[in-house]
């Protein structure tokens, strides 16, 4: 609905008459050493990658995502997470086939933003249907606060003990890595990994649209 009214411009930098520019399309182009191992606060146990920083066009594109409802923007940011997973493939810190699991986000705030947009972007980034396929496996209790605005010894009290496996552990096969949009002091990260090792899964990777 929210498309409908809203005048077309570019999810990334506002340009008139296009939904995504060229210039946005380049920002998010995954390059030969991308994705980036980045250290966030709260330590995970597996290594995190990012796709770039949380700024420009990859920062307006979540945001717009997330906030505005520009279910458009799905595409290209799960255009971005596929070359990520690729990447990944490619220097073999995972192995196919892949199960790829979105990290958890309270649901209440799901509903507000027309559906959880981490698993949409993930289902776009596996639809060629190769060597991945996406499980929701993880959810969060309903206690667990917004985190903004919260330090990273707050988030990980806050998410701690809240992330819960969600459906059959046996449907974690291969390799698993964890996708989200924004890593900032990992809380939520750290706590999907443990979660998903603690049951078993081969959990090996986290990989980020972006880091802040
Ligand atoms: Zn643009």
């Amino acid at each position: 609905m929210l498309d409908l009214v809203l005048p077309l411009e570019c999810g990334g930098c506002g340009a008139p008459s296009t939904r995504w520019c060229d210039a946005c399309a380049r920002q998010l182009a995954v390059r030969a050493d991308e994705p980036h191992v980045v250290t966030p606060r709260v330590h995970q146990g597996v290594p995190v990658f990012s796709l770039g920083r949380y700024a420009g066009a990859r920062r307006a594109a979540i945001v717009a995502v997330k906030e505005h409802g520009r279910a458009d923007l799905i595409d290209p940011l799960g255009a971005a997470l596929r070359g990520g997973l690729r990447q990944l493939l490619t220097w073999g810190v995972l192995g196919p086939p892949l199960t790829v699991v979105p990290a958890p986000t309270r649901r209440y705030a799901a509903r507000r933003r027309g559906g959880d947009p981490v698993t949409r972007m993930a289902l776009a980034a596996t639809s060629d249907g190769r060597d991945a396929r996406v499980v929701q496996a993880l959810r969060m209790t309903t206690m667990v606060r917004d985190s903004v605005g919260l330090s990273g010894a707050a988030r990980q009290r806050n998410v701690a003990g809240r992330v819960r496996l969600r459906g059959p552990v046996q449907r974690l096969t291969g390799d698993v890595v964890l996708v989200d949009d924004i890593v900032t002091t990992g809380a939520t990260a750290a706590e999907s990994v443990r979660v998903l090792q603690t049951s078993g899964a081969r959990v090996f990777a986290v990989l980020a649209l972006a880091n802040a």
